[in-house]
């Protein structure tokens, strides 16, 4: 297709994916994907002039109204933003302006992920709420809005008064709403704009009501209350109205950078959902003089964070079997970039996910992957399903073993119960072997493996035998003197690890990192954890009853108890070791975080460390912090410490303190 055919495919596709988005609120493409698509259409336009259409999408703000809601027309339009999506572009955007007039001060903001609302108040009374709609005309959502909770139904101010902002739904209500419609046999929303838009175009408002939705305001137009966007915030504020705690003022765009490495870094942690941030000019005199568009002001820009949902095709399904014999179905992807990293395999968690999204091996899907989260299918896109694709059903036997596998009430994982099965052992070991659990280097699923398969290891019991068995590993492949004999060290070290360590290490089902070091502090010795009862074990804050069952169907097995003995008889220490209360360490209570790249520790275990010490690891600085620990390309953290006056300390001036 020639670029001139190119250009108009790609107003049609993106006509019919607005409609999709904002009519139906059922986006059949990620974001992203739609962004990509935008881009390049206007890139085409640019090459194109004589091709100008003044209702292409790149012209047009949303998508003209179609509900039964009453239509309104704004008093002023109601806009786009411009988006950049590198801190190049952006530096390009900020330049253009600095070039122009110098120096100018930048209000920063947290780019809300929910639909655009303008409220109007009259005689300091809430009178109306109208959605952007196309930017000219909305429509009248009144009695829905007036269900959220923090909105001011009445406000100290006589003169008519319209401020706009952000409706959302909260990560927790959108949780709660797609575990309702799930179990009402109705599709679940997308994401949590899609079910704040769909929520507020209920006909009936005691639905809307029910959806548990919030809003954020950022923006009167004309307010003649202040000079400044700022200084308009704190007069709403003062109003009454939520104003997001996280807009802050800066005068380079440096400083603007580094605010947003630091959102980035806290936004999943945040109770609603940001997709990027908006950075705009604060003087009200400058914006006037940079101006506007038909659909975006040019005085402020979104800068949109790395995709964390993409579309790609399942290539297959297939089984992994974990160490408690839990089988996990996974789809192997045809290879896509998200958030920066190249995925292949996605968790597809269980039967039932896999029946409720209907996802089969050839779809195409969106792939999920935010923070350190494994990435997830979030669901098929049936209306790319161009021909018949079989239902997947789940199998009824081991891939490893090819034991029966099976599937109890109230579980919603298939287990295999083969004691035996390879697959089980590899993980049991390799999870003894673990990092936070008995820190063995050396000994990772591969390597473990690789010792099944030449009968050098079948229990844990085995680990601490192979010293004897030298001349046999050295002949395994890339297995040199010096890699035994670290093998054999790490091994020897591990005997004197701390309680919890070797209570983690054991797999017993549910019993997590967390828990076993509640149980090691609580019981301090193997033997008191051993006998402890039932009641002694639910009674503990964090354990609770069913891990208790866990803990006790675990030492009901005369096997495991032969093993401990076993494990005694090799010398591994079976008490607690309380650093934490025994340390006076002066990082005890103290925030502490770390930066850049340090030589002697990976970030884990310096995070470890300094827990045991009784210090809390936190991600991002603020004034509360105590100490920042850099090591080398430390970056934006460091810098603002040293703004705010926090104490840094080097690797080498940490290891001193240690
Ligand atoms: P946008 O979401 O890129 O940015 C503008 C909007 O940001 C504003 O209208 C406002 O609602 C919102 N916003 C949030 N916080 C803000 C703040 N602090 N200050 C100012 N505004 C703030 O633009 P848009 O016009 O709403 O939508 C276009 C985007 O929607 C596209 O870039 C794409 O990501 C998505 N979209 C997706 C599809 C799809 O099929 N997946 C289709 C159409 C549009």
């Amino acid at each position: 297709m020639d670029e001139k055919n190119r250009l108009l495919e790609l107003r049609k596709l993106l006509k019919q994916y607005s409609y999709e988005y904002y009519t139906l609120d059922k986006p059949t493409i990620p974001d992203s994907e739609y962004d990509m698509l935008f881009r390049e259409l206007e890139q085409l336009e640019e090459k194109y002039p004589e091709l100008d259409d003044p209702n292409s999408p790149t012209k047009r703000v949303g998508y003209e109204i179609l509900s039964e809601f009453q239509k309104v027309t704004h008093e002023r339009p109601m806009l786009s933003l411009g988006d950049v999506f590198s801190y190049d572009e952006l530096r390009q955007w900020s330049k253009k302006i600095t070039d122009v007039y110098g120096q100018v001060e930048y209000c920063v903001e947290y780019k809300i992920d929910g639909l655009a609302m303008s409220l109007i108040y009259e005689d300091g009374l809430f009178k109306q709420a109208v959605t952007r709609g196309d930017g000219l005309v909305g429509e009248d959502v009144t009695s829905n809005v007036k269900t959220i909770q923090t909105i001011p139904m009445a406000i100290p101010y006589k003169q008519r008064y319209d401020i706009r902002g952000e409706v959302y739904m909260p990560k927790s209500s959108f949780n709660r709403v797609n575990r309702e419609r799930l179990a009402n046999n109705e599709e679940e929303f997308a994401n949590p704009r899609n079910a704040a838009a769909g929520s507020i175009r209920q006909l009936d408002s005691r639905i809307c009501a029910s959806r548990g939705l919030d809003g954020f305001w950022y923006h009167v137009p004309n307010d003649v209350n202040s000079d400044t966007h700022y200084g308009s915030l704190q007069y709403a504020k003062k109003l009454g109205f939520v104003v997001n705690d996280h807009t802050k003022l800066f005068n380079d765009i440096e400083d603007v950078i580094n605010y947003i490495e630091e959102a980035s870094q806290i936004r999943n942690d945040l109770a609603y959902e940001i997709d990027g941030m908006v950075i705009k000019v604060n003087s009200y005199e400058l914006q006037e003089n940079i101006g506007y568009t038909s659909r975006i002001p040019k005085w402020a820009i979104a800068y949109k964070f790395p995709a964390e949902e993409v579309s790609t095709v399942v290539e297959d399904i297939f089984i992994t079997v974990g160490r408690t014999g839990k089988c996990t179905p996974n789809a192997k992807l045809k290879p896509v970039k998200i958030a920066g990293t190249t995925v292949s395999f996605a968790t597809l968690h269980n039967e039932d996910n896999i029946k409720d999204k209907d996802i089969r091996i050839g779809d195409q899907v969106i792939v999920r992957k935010a923070g350190d989260i494994i990435p997830e299918v979030v669901r098929s896109i049936k209306e790319k399903r161009d021909k018949d694709l079989e239902r997947f059903i789940f199998p009824d036997k081991c891939p490893v073993c090819g034991g029966k596998l099976y599937r109890f009430e109230d579980e919603a994982a298939h287990f295999c119960i083969n004691s035996e099965c390879k697959a089980r052992l590899v993980y049991s070991i390799a999870h003894f072997c673990e990092r936070n659990a008995m820190n063995i280097d050396g000994l990772g699923e591969k390597r473990v493996e690789a010792f099944l398969n030449a009968n050098l290891l079948n229990s844990f019991e085995d680990i601490y035998k192979l010293h004897n068995r030298k001349d046999e590993i050295l002949n395994l492949e890339k297995f040199g003197e010096k890699s035994f004999n670290n093998l054999i060290e790490a091994i020897e070290n591990s005997k004197k690890n701390s309680l919890e360590r070797l209570i983690y290490g054991l797999g017993i089902r549910q019993v997590g990192e967390k828990a076993a070091k509640v149980l090691a502090a609580h019981f301090k010795t193997m033997d008191n954890f051993i006998n402890a009862t039932f009641d002694d074990l639910s009674s503990i804050k964090d354990v609770g009853p069913i891990t208790a069952e866990y803990i006790k169907d675990f030492f009901n097995e005369d096997s495991n108890i032969e093993m401990i003995n076993q494990l005694k008889i090799f010398g591994l220490n079976m008490d607690y070791i309380d650093t934490s209360v025994a340390s006076d360490s002066i990082f005890k209570d103290k925030t502490v975080v770390l930066t850049g790249t340090l030589q002697n520790y990976s970030r884990n275990d310096a995070t470890k460390l300094l827990e045991d010490l009784g210090a809390n690891v936190s991600s991002s600085v603020s004034k509360k912090t105590d100490y920042v620990i850099y090591g080398t390309e430390a970056g934006s953290k460091l810098e603002k410490a040293n703004q705010l006056g926090v104490t840094t300390l080097s690797e080498e001036e940490f290891e001193k303190l240690l």
